[in-house]
């Protein structure tokens, strides 16, 4: 056993562990030093641009910079607090690591165990944690902790994605653009149109096509138009042929101009036929507008289970079935995601045999935000008339169950390159432990959904991610935090860098193991409420 191997008896398994503080290989993560390089320059390795740093001066990302002589990254890494057990550390404060010398001292393994409890309740996040990419060297931060008794490793690492898009929900019926058209973002295209799904919009933006296929004015617009998006920003769009539409995460969609506020109830066809039975004997015939599914009350399921009279109408469009058409209008910004402003455009004709003079009509749109009242005259012509009450009161009870139209943002990222040799030294066996579920994947502490199929294929929720957690380079690419989550065993089995795990006691005094460009101070935030917390086990190996 070397000087930097303990075999550990007190909780963190029988594993050689190098906690003590001194790395095998402290001066591995020094760069190699351009011959032409002025003296009062360093180079940064964290990304492939590697930037020449004049002393006092941050690189092109302003993330690293050289200070005195010594790179640093100048971001805090951020740590999240368990609420039970992490509370009084939750301050925002920074706290700064202690100096290289320091962290080179050795601590007994008991030592070190007996700090490990009362950190229990504290996650190192990938934000503002650095990088060993884009080469070989194990992550900046291999960290060993317990969670309910079970011994536990995080692999935390920031990773530059040059392939990374952004999927971007919006809650609207109103059109936007046509399948497949150009998104532009300050003229450049940086996305497109994708499937619209039940009462929203959807966008795919950014993407390798837009951030390294096209010229370099695409790719910087589209990652810089990424990290305003991930860090929770505003970003305002323009699609080809369709709407200027101004998103952000957690907030309503503004689409030319206008704030949406309610997302729709449900299709035309479901509208009528949930408040099919409240509607009884105050109407005669219902019409939901609805871009995509338009529903007729009296024709519709709903209302032959209630018994209710044929009205006779007949509506424009392509009948599905009974009391649902397709297409009848254009799509638009009007009535039910439709270009109509007069609901009557969508009425083709009465069929005198089964309309009645004096039969009460109610046209509404899918979120209840439009509404018209008319009853038949003589000629079976609707005529305008005031709502009644009991009416009026259905329509609202529409609109009470729409949601807030809101914009969501879903970082997607590709985490299967060379990121993986940070966490291990044979990349397929974390690929195959992730599809496995042995290891909980998150980004900035934020639950992360993988991909089935080949590769570490990511996608997180950016509100459940903390403020400010993406960065760019200029390479271009999107820096964004993931972290690796397992039982320290399985860590061992898929041959971690099990030389580099050190507990988290021994982290939050040292900071990451490499000196050169690692964080300079940490600040710990409150986990948010509606997140799991990382560290819940994965099952066992075997
Ligand atoms: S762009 Fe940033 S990360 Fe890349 S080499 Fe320059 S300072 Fe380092």
């Amino acid at each position: 056993m070397t000087e930097h191997e303990h075999t550990k008896t007190d909780g963190l398994g029988d594993m050689p562990l190098a906690h003590a503080g001194a790395m095998p290989d402290a001066a591995w993560r020094a760069p190699p030093r351009s011959e032409r390089m002025a003296a009062n320059k360093i180079e940064c390795n964290a990304c492939p641009v590697l930037c020449q740093i004049t002393e006092g001066k941050p690189g092109a990302c302003d993330r690293y910079a050289n200070q005195g002589g010594v790179l640093v990254r100048v971001d805090p890494v951020l740590l999240l607090a368990r609420a039970q057990a992490g509370e009084a550390a939750a301050t925002g404060e920074l706290v700064p690591f202690v100096d290289a010398a320091q962290a080179d001292e050795p601590a007994s393994a008991s030592a070190v165990a007996s700090k490990l409890l009362p950190s229990a309740g504290l996650f190192v996040t990938a934000v503002g944690a650095s990088t060993t990419y884009p080469d070989y060297k194990p992550a900046p931060f291999i960290v060993a902790s317990q969670a309910d008794g079970v011994d536990m490793v995080t692999v935390v690492t920031e990773g530059i994605f040059s392939y990374c898009s952004l999927k971007v929900k919006i809650d609207t019926d109103r059109w936007l653009g046509p399948e497949q058209a150009n998104v532009r973002c300050k003229g450049e295209v940086v996305g497109h149109v994708t499937t619209a799904e039940y009462g929203s919009q959807m966008l795919s933006l950014g993407g390798v096509h837009h951030i390294t296929g096209g010229s370099k004015k695409e790719g910087r617009v589209t990652v810089d138009m990424m990290h305003a998006l991930g860090n929770q920003g505003a970003v305002e769009f323009t699609i080809d042929g369709g709407a200027q539409v101004l998103v952000q995460a957690g907030r309503a969609p503004v689409v030319n101009g206008i704030e949406e506020s309610r997302m729709r109830v449900g299709c035309g066809s479901a509208t009528v036929g949930i408040f099919a039975e409240q509607f009884q004997g105050l109407v005669d015939e219902v019409v939901c507008v609805d871009d995509h599914i338009t529903g007729v009350l009296t024709e519709h399921q709903a209302g032959r289970c209630l018994s209710m009279r044929p009205a006779g109408l007949k509506v424009r469009g392509r009948k599905s079935t009974p009391g649902r058409y397709f297409q009848v209008a254009n799509p638009g910004t009007g009535w039910g995601g439709t270009d109509i402003s007069d609901p009557l455009a969508i009425i083709e004709a009465w069929d005198p045999a089964e309309a009645w003079p004096g039969l009460r009509l109610l046209m509404v749109s899918t979120t209840g935000e439009h509404a018209a009242w008319f009853v038949l005259d003589d000629q079976l012509v609707p005529q305008p008339a005031p709502m009644p009450a009991a009416v009026q009161a259905i329509v609202d009870r529409i609109g009470e169950n729409c949601e807030p139209s809101l914009c969501s943002v879903l970082f997607l990222g590709g985490a299967g390159g060379s990121l993986r040799a940070g966490v291990t030294d044979n990349p397929v066996l974390l690929t195959r432990a992730i599809k496995r579920a042995l290891v909980n994947v998150t980004c900035g502490g934020a639950p992360a959904y993988v991909w089935p199929g080949g590769g570490i294929t990511v996608m997180a929720d950016v509100l459940r991610m903390p403020a400010n957690s993406f960065g760019t380079v200029p390479t271009p690419a999107i820096v964004a935090p993931i972290e690796f989550s397992m039982r320290l065993a399985d860590y061992q089995a898929l041959g971690g860098h099990m030389a580099y795990v050190r507990p988290l006691e021994q982290v939050l005094r040292t900071g990451a193991w490499h000196h050169d460009g690692a964080p300079l101070a940490r600040r710990t935030l409150p986990q948010p409420e509606a997140n799991a917390w990382p560290l819940g086990q994965p099952p066992m190996l075997g």
